[in-house]
């Protein structure tokens, strides 16, 4: 006998006939033998209907009664469907957040859970229920009812998963699994038979709206398998595991965040310290940002860029703003008709010239590049938004994508158990189910950092750099690219130590063909902190810029990731910035 978690999202209960299907699914489980916890979200595009409401009356509606609102939808449909269920001869009850005991922390509209009581359901349960549970909401210390962010129903569906310890989470929804790019957006799109953990939340959390991404981080802080299926056809779905079976692609995903915005600190004097001040503020307001480029200072002045969700850049603004008068800063700009476009793949770190594959496509469909960051499992890049959907497209075929994998992914079917890396005794560690998991940081002090300054704004400069760094087999870790500035934009790469003498020779021709220059080329210490949260909690970078200025260490490169954060300083200094950081975390 099996437990299973089975979710359906919006449109797997727009309707009350939709709702009598999905209910067939639960009890056909049900009736071969397995227990079934289902968690349903509000019907069709409710949550929508009621925030349109609420702007209706005000366009600042107070956080705390928005979740008293939205939570009415997964009221409604629990309800309905444990009638349905009961309609069909079958035991089953309803249960909202409170209900089931779902206790998070009191940021009303985005709220973490911190612990779920499993004792009430587990009953339920045992008693023959079938057990209907409330997406997207729970509720604080005080009672409140609070809700989990848009599309937050999955998260309660895995959160569910892992404290019941369920033998498998499904994830009913309107596609048949995940795509290497949101086939909404593009046709040629393929399902994945399975995908890794780390994959799918950077995927999730660089724009792929299928997967909630904190409900991977569950997945993997608890190693829940997660099957991703359509509600509609009896397809098999995509199985996110936490080891994918080795794969040779280099790529597994193309990501897009339409709607992003960049903000540049313009002219911040050059000290330790500077980053804190910006990201401190902002992470308090509780806005993520991505995507932060520094570039290097000259006349003892250096920019400061990053991204943020369009959404959010209004407040962003105003911080920074107020930051830029504090640090006398010569000014801010920004530019919100931006996208984020990524490729994914944890075969990346094995391969060379994927970034230059990348920077070749897009060049290829005179796409400019702004901004560049890269980890060890992405690369994003920052284009203008009206390039988005050729960007995609570029990017998806340059890797192959829309090509069945040669593997034999269909036969994997069951899931890998939890690898040497899984945080899992960290997560005994924490008190809240939610809290940022911090496994580890580790120290490369065998890096050289060469940065080039002054390269023209034109589309294909990043591709023939990497093109010619590619021929010349150097292996290329780190790549930053800074928002240009009068027609000239930074570009900075790291390599190994023992390879910079070549690198200076390359770099020197690169940057003599292009009227640019190349910066005198330090050698560097990469401090890689690893865990599970990494951005979703805003403030993470924050935390690591702080301590660091007061040790009187200067960040040249940072670059995140969902389950990485990596800062580039100077040699001299990895050790100490080793000891300052492993403090900071608790290690
Ligand atoms: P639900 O209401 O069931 O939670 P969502 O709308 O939240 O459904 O998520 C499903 C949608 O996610 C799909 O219709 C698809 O357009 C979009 N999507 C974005 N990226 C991907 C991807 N890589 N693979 C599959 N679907 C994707
Ligand atoms: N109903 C909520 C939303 O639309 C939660 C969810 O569907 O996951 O965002
Ligand atoms: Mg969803």
């Amino acid at each position: 006998m099996a437990l299973v978690v089975q979710k359906f999202g919006g449109t797997s209960v727009a309707d009350a006939q939709k709702i009598v299907a999905a209910a067939r699914k639960a009890v056909a489980r049900h009736k071969a033998g397995d227990k079934v916890v289902v968690v349903v979200s509000a019907m069709g595009h409710q949550t929508d209907v009621l925030v349109d409401l609420a702007k209706q009356i005000t366009e600042r509606p107070s956080a705390r009664e928005m979740d008293m609102l939205l939570s009415t939808g997964e009221q409604v449909s629990v309800a309905l469907f444990a009638m349905a269920i009961q309609s069909l001869g079958e035991e089953a009850v309803s249960l909202t957040g409170a209900q089931i005991g779902i206790r998070t922390d009191s940021t009303h509209t985005k709220a973490r859970i911190k612990s779920i009581s499993t004792d009430h359901v587990m009953k339920l349960l045992d008693d023959g229920r079938i057990v209907i549970a409330a997406g997207f909401q729970g509720i604080d210390q005080h009672g409140n009812i609070t809700t989990l962010g848009r599309g937050g129903s999955d998260t309660t569906a895995v959160a569910l998963a892992a404290v019941l310890r369920a033998d498998v989470c499904e994830i009913y929804t309107d596609v048949d699994g995940v795509y290497t790019t949101d086939p909404r957006i593009l046709s040629t799109a393929r399902r994945l038979p399975s995908i890794s953990y780390d994959e799918m939340l950077e995927l999730a959390s660089l724009g792929a709206g299928v997967m909630h991404p904190r409900s991977i981080e569950f997945a993997k802080k608890f190693g829940v398998p997660v099957l991703v299926r359509s509600s509609f056809k009896d397809v098999p779905g995509t199985l996110i595991v936490a080891a994918d079976r080795a794969t040779a692609r280099p790529v597994s995903g193309v990501a897009l965040a339409k709607d992003e915005a960049r903000i540049t600190l313009e002219g911040v004097p050059d000290q330790p310290g500077s980053n804190h001040k910006l990201f401190s503020p902002l992470a308090s307001s509780g806005i993520a940002v991505d995507m932060i480029v520094q570039n290097v200072a000259q006349h003892g002045l250096a920019d400061i860029s990053f991204t943020v969700p369009a959404d959010d850049l209004a407040q962003a603004l105003d911080v920074t703003r107020a930051v830029a008068k504090a640090l006398g800063a010569t000014g801010v700009s920004h530019d919100d008709s931006m996208a984020k476009v990524s490729v994914v793949g944890v075969g990346m770190a094995r391969e060379e010239g994927v970034a230059g594959r990348m920077f070749l496509a897009l060049s290829r469909e005179r796409i400019n590049v702004r901004m560049i960051t890269t980890s060890e499992i992405k690369i994003s890049v920052l284009i203008d938004r009206a390039d988005a959907a050729k960007a995609v497209k570029a990017a998806h075929a340059a890797f192959g994508l829309e090509k069945p994998e040669v593997d034999t992914a269909e036969s994997a079917g069951t899931a890998a158990p939890p690898t040497k890396s899984s945080p899992l005794d960290v997560v005994r560690r924490l008190e809240g189910m939610e809290d940022l998991a911090v496994e580890d940081c580790q120290l490369d002090s065998s890096q050289a950092l060469v940065t080039f300054t002054d390269l023209p704004d034109t589309p294909g400069v990043a591709a023939d750099v990497f093109e010619e760094i590619g021929r010349q087999k150097l292996f290329v870790d780190m790549i930053v690219q800074s928002h240009p500035r009068g027609g000239r934009a930074e570009l900075s790469f790291t390599v190994p130590a023992v390879d910079r003498d070549r690198a200076i020779e390359v770099a020197g021709r690169i940057a003599k063909a292009r009227g640019a220059t190349v910066a005198n080329v330090p050698h560097v210490a990469k401090l890689s902190i690893t865990g599970v949260g990494i951005r979703s909690h805003a403030g993470i970078a924050d935390r690591l810029f702080a301590p660091l200025g007061d040790a009187g260490v200067n960040v040249d490169l940072v670059s995140t990731s969902e389950v990485r954060l990596n800062v580039v300083v100077a040699a001299e200094q990895g050790k100490q910035s080793l000891e300052v950081l492993r403090k900071a975390f608790g290690l």
